[in-house]
This record gives C-alpha cells, structure tokens and sequence, in this order.
C-alpha cells in the first residue's frame, strides 16, 4: 500500500473540504515528521501552530496517557481535578479571572459571542448586540465565528449569515471609531491576523483600540487562538504592546494537538454566564486537561519565552536577508515565531519545492508563505529550514 493508494483512497470517502498536501504522514518527533515511506521532514507548519512543544513531546503524552488510565470523561455534570487545575493556571497568567473549556478554535469564539451579548445586554439593554470586526480576519467555520470572519470567500454559499457583524479595515482607528454606536457590544480582532497573511498591527494601533473601547464602553475581544500559547515570544501576543483584552480565546497550541479551546474573561464579564446558559460535553475533560497543564507549564517559562524572542530575532535577520536575494519576496512581516513571506507570485510552487527537499511550510492568501515552526526549534534546524527554503526559492525563481 503505497501513499498514491491511501490517497485514492481517501479522495473517495473524505469530504473534499481541503487542498491536502499529497502527503500521508506516519509518525513526528520534535520538529520533525515522517510519512509512509520513510521520508524525514523538517515540520515548519507544526500542525498550524498547535504542536508548539514538538511533535511526540514526553512529557505531555505521559501526562495525557497516565489520565488515560485513569478517567476519561465523566461530563461536565461532575468536577474533575485536571479541569480546576488548568483554569487555576490560566488565570494565573493572564488577565482573566475565569475560563469557559470547549474543544477548538471556532467553538470557542461561538462562546465569546454569546458571552458579550449576554453582559452588553444585561447592562446596556436588548440593542447593545452588534461585534465590530476586522476585513481579512479568520475566527473559524461555524456559522458565529463565520459570521466575524471578513473574507467574503469563506462566505460563498452559506448566506444567510448570523447578523450583527459589521467589519473595518485592520489598522484604521478612525474607521473602527465611525462604526461605533450604541448597538455595538464588542470589538472583535486577532492580535496578528494569521490565515490573513501574517498582518501585524501598526505601531499604537492595538493600543488605540483599547482606547477606544474604554471610551464606549466596548468589550475588546482578542483572538489568539493562533497568536496565544508561546507562538509570538510572549505567552500571549497582546502581552507586547502592554494591553490586557476584557476577554481572549485560546485553542491551536493549547493542549499541544490534542484539541481544546478556552474563552477567558474578566470576573465582570464572565458573571453574565450562569447554570444553563452555555455549555459543551466533552470541555476539559481530564485527558485533555492534563496534556494542556504540562504544556502550558512548559510554554509560560520565562526562560522558555526568552529562547522564542531571541529565535524569533534570528529568523527575522535571516529571513530579511533571504529577501535581499530574492525580489519576488515583497515583505517579510512577523513576530516571535510566526512568520510571513509575502511573494510577488504565487506561494503553491515554493510549497511544493521546500515539500521536495524535506521542508513543510504553509500558503495563506495564495501568495504568503507561512512559517510556524515548533517553538522549541534549535538553530540548527532553523539554519537547515532557511537552506532548504533558499534552495526552493532557487528553484521555482532561477
Ligand atoms: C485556527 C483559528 C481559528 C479556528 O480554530 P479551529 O480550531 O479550527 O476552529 C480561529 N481563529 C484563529 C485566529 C485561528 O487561527
């Protein structure tokens, strides 16, 4: 049974939801991962930046696997010592005083929505409903989060959307201050804005957000489902630019690829969920919780979150010199970890040539190579991920 088969295969019974790699992927280690053949790849995309510690990591699979032995699930109708351990962590590093548990990304953005409609509605009364939100966001595929995202492609089809969305051009204070008014409960933004091409908020810009909420009365919801847990050199992203939200989602790196998602919020808001008003069945259950508190204790090190600044740096200088070589590279944009090619052309030729070579890399917006690797990457292996992305570009732009 060769790849080819497994592809055909799969081509047959999968919903055809996503461009797939022809890859079939057998076994990861670190930052690496191997597939059915035995071929070894340096793993840059770190299964969209969820496996932040590597692949395989020791500690968590002997956490997840110890709580494997010993409780599953027993539903959220009972407490579960993992589930109170990893909320007590959580608000121990961040600004929120409580956590909501559900399972990804897009389920947790649904919680947010729900969440600030409730409080902006029990103080502010029945119109205060509406979430300002930014054009080319991605908050995830169910209808709410789909309803936040501003790109119209992700909407093809699936009209009539949820209402009370309204969205401005990221890095516009003054558009994000005309939409305002008395219907609007909450500014709804990611940090950096990743499946939208690696955009960073110009300088002050995340700042004067925060401003402006504070001045309406607006809750500021940040997304950091993709920035959050380490992947920015700070635990959270909007811990660089001195700014606390009044609530965050978290999911990708949280439990290290088991999945998990986690709305944080401040005591304030966070009253206006009661018994009944919100709830998922498989949240924090103790296999996941477990995994997500060792991983959580690894990502917050301050040490730790050093090494990915100084990482981050290195690549930066690297990459920016890369691009010196290359004029088909227009910018080089990115923070910590997370990075951002923006090519002339269009990136599915160089994702295929670094593929080649034994490199995976991401393509967002058709024209932006995405780099994620594992934030324990070593240098040595992010020197052979630059020569090997070198090489491709050498290839695809002779
Ligand atoms: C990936 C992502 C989501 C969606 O997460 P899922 O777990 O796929 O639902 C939402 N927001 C951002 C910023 C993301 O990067």
């Amino acid at each position: 049974m060769g790849s080819q088969d497994w592809i055909i295969r799969a081509d047959k019974v999968v919903m055809q939801t996503y461009g797939r790699q022809p890859l079939v992927l057998v076994k990861g280690q670190g930052c690496r991962v191997w597939d059915d053949t035995g071929k070894e790849y340096l793993d840059f995309v770190a299964g969209l930046a969820v496996c932040n510690l590597g692949h395989a990591h020791p500690d968590i699979a002997r956490a997840a696997a110890a709580q494997l032995e010993k409780l599953v699930h027993v539903s959220n109708l009972y407490y579960t010592t993992p589930m109170v351990e990893l909320a007590e962590d959580l608000t121990r590093l961040s600004f929120a005083d409580r956590v909501f548990f559900a399972n990804s990304g897009a389920e947790v953005n649904e919680a947010a929505v729900k969440l600030c409609r409730k409080y902006s509605r029990e103080r502010y009364g029945e119109e205060r409903y509406r979430f300002i939100c930014m054009e080319n966001s991605f908050h995830g595929r169910t209808f709410g989060a789909l309803s936040a995202t501003g790109q119209r492609k992700f909407w093809q089809g699936f009209h009539p959307l949820l209402p009370g969305f309204v969205f401005v051009p990221f890095n516009d204070l003054p558009a994000l201050a005309r939409a305002v008014d008395d219907t609007v409960c909450a500014v709804l933004l990611e940090p950096i804005q990743g499946e939208g091409g690696v955009c960073l908020p110009d300088p002050g810009y995340l700042q004067g957000v925060r401003r402006l909420c504070d001045e309406k009365g607006l809750l500021l919801v940040l997304d950091e489902i993709q920035t959050g847990l380490g992947r920015t050199g700070e635990l959270f992203a909007h811990q660089h630019f001195g700014l606390a939200p009044d609530v965050m989602t978290l999911a990708k790196g949280l439990a290290n690829g088991l999945p998990m998602g986690a709305l944080l919020a401040t005591e304030e808001v966070a009253r206006a969920f009661v018994p009944g008003t919100h709830a998922s069945t498989f949240g924090a259950g103790p296999v996941i919780a477990a995994a997500a508190r060792t991983a959580l204790a690894l990502l917050s090190d301050p040490g730790f979150l050093a090494a990915v600044r100084a990482k981050g740096k290195y690549l930066q200088n690297s990459l920016k010199s890369l691009q010196e070589k290359f004029p088909v590279i227009k910018e080089v944009r990115g923070l910590g970890l997370m990075w951002g090619l923006e090519l002339a052309r269009e990136g599915a030729p160089v994702v295929n040539a670094c593929r080649e070579r034994g490199l995976l890399v991401n393509c967002t917006q058709m024209n932006v190579i995405r780099l994620l690797p594992p934030l324990i990457v070593s240098e040595p292996d992010l020197n052979r991920g630059l020569m090997l992305l070198e090489a491709a570009l050498h290839a695809v732009f002779p």
